[in-house]
């Protein structure tokens, strides 16, 4: 990395040391590139989130060779609703290993910064980027970038401009470099919110996830359904990370609903059973909530030297709500194409170089998202939801094929009937 008087330059640039920027950053220095990571805030900050990692995110640490063995393990989704409640143990498959993690947010993004600052990335903490510098055909050339306020060590003391062939924006939910450039969220698409908290409980060492399906818009069995869960698991240390996220098809959708998801969950809380203790003297920190991006709904994900990644990119499921597993695949996909772009010799044929990583997204999630959407367009009525949780937990079958594609569990080449089921679907619609 080269470094002047406010001034730096890299191969490439990563915008957050979310799970995205970090397992980028790491596949970018394992690969041999130059690359600067800037984070705004410091290591081991608070993060919302449900803390859960399905195989599908276990399968990218074990590719980044992150060492696990210390965190909190689970072995399958426990599904409560309808008066059913039903175990679906983590299969063994091919591709994906029979457990799930849980860690939460602040040591989690902390150990992949680390994981990526070992690999041989430049982090710098304190550090906002502000805006994109572009060149005179707009292409994105590297971004301008300041000390954090109130971040008592930041790693720049003043202003400076970083310079890049390629910069990615791994921002989050916010993506302030997309939008800079114009990249806005596309309305069309599904919307989450999830809310969560922690507390300590005595069933802290519970090996399974527990979702239970049974979200209320008001009174319990004398209001509507909604479309969503909440979600109970062990975090490890005592703690339990307890939420509820919930999706509309479409922003207007979401804005119609206008529910107070923060009363949702409190009401929620008191129907969840006494032995759990989530009462107000063992919550641990803030209830905190936040929007969830769905099925793409930010692109192109590479065009004029910038990529979005994870959140930024609009990456979390909409069938689940999960977005860890995809903000480290895309981390992972986009340094790839960084690597061989880098290796040519041409402009022309860095571009096609870089083309891929789109390609590449659309080739492991497209299918499954534009799956997602309908999928939540069925949800979205009470009715249907009523009669799933009803009708479909009894039935195992059906159970462990909708636990493979709620938590993308499913093997994109071979694998068992359930697999090319579902294989056949995504093929069968065009690409989100
Ligand atoms: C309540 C809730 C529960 C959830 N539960 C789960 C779950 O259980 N499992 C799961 O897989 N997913 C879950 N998600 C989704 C998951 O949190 C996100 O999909 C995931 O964090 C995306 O990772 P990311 O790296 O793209 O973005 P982020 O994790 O948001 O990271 C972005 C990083 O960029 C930094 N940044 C932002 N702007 C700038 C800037 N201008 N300059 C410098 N740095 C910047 C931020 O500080 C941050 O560190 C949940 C989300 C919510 C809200």
């Amino acid at each position: 990395m080269a470094a002047a008087a406010g001034d730096m330059s890299a191969d490439v640039v990563v915008v957050g040391a979310g799970p995205a920027g970090s397992a980028a950053a790491y596949h970018l220095a394992t690969l041999g590139l130059d690359v600067l990571l800037l984070e705004r805030h410091e290591l081991g900050r608070d993060k919302v989130c449900g803390d859960g990692l399905t195989p599908t995110a276990v399968r990218e640490l074990v590719a980044m060779g992150m060492d696990t063995s210390t965190w909190q393990r689970n072995q399958g989704l426990r599904v409560i609703g309808g008066g059913h409640q039903l175990h679906i143990p983590w299969p063994e498959q091919a591709s994906l290993p029979a457990y799930g993690l849980a860690r939460r947010r602040s040591d989690l993004d902390r150990d992949l910064a680390k994981h990526a600052v070992g690999a041989g990335a430049h982090l710098l903490t304190g550090v906002t980027v502000t805006a994109p510098v572009t060149s005179a055909s707009g292409r994105v050339i590297g971004v301008q970038a300041r000390p954090t306020p109130r971040v008592p060590e930041p790693g720049i003391q003043a202003p400076i401009t970083v310079r890049a062939p390629l910069v990615m924006d791994a921002g989050g939910v916010s993506a302030r470099l997309a939008t800079a450039v114009g990249r806005s969220k596309d309305e069309r698409k599904p919307l989450g919110v999830a809310v969560r908290a922690y507390f300590r409980s005595p069933r802290a060492d519970d090996a399974w996830m527990e979702s239970r399906l049974e979200l209320w818009d008001g009174p319990a069995g004398r209001s509507d359904l909604l479309p969503g869960y909440g979600w109970i698991w062990s975090v490890g240390d005592g703690l339990v990370n307890v939420g509820l996220g919930a999706v509309s098809s479409t922003t207007a959708a979401a804005s119609a609903r206008g529910i107070d998801y923060r009363a949702v969950f409190n009401r929620w809380l008191g129907h969840v059973p006494e032995a759990w203790e989530f009462t107000p003297e063992h919550r641990v920190g803030r209830i905190g909530s936040a929007a969830l991006p769905m099925a793409f709904n930010r692109k192109p994900h590479y065009a004029d030297g910038l990529m979005l990644l994870g959140d930024a990119g609009g990456m979390v499921s909409p069938f689940n709500g999960e977005g860890i597993a995809q903000a480290l695949a895309s981390g992972r996909l986009a340094a790839e194409a960084a690597a061989q772009a880098a290796a040519r010799s041409t402009a022309a044929g860095r571009e096609l170089a870089l083309s891929q990583y789109p390609a590449a997204l659309q080739a492991q999630m497209g299918g499954y998202y534009t799956l997602g959407r309908i999928f939540v367009a069925l949800i979205e009525h009470p009715e249907v939801m009523r009669l799933c949780t009803r009708y479909g937990l009894p039935r195992k079958r059906l159970m462990r094929l909708v636990a493979k594609l709620l938590s993308d569990g499913w093997e994109r080449r071979g694998g068992d009937g359930i697999d090319h089921f579902i294989q056949l679907l995504t093929r069968m619609v065009p690409a989100a």
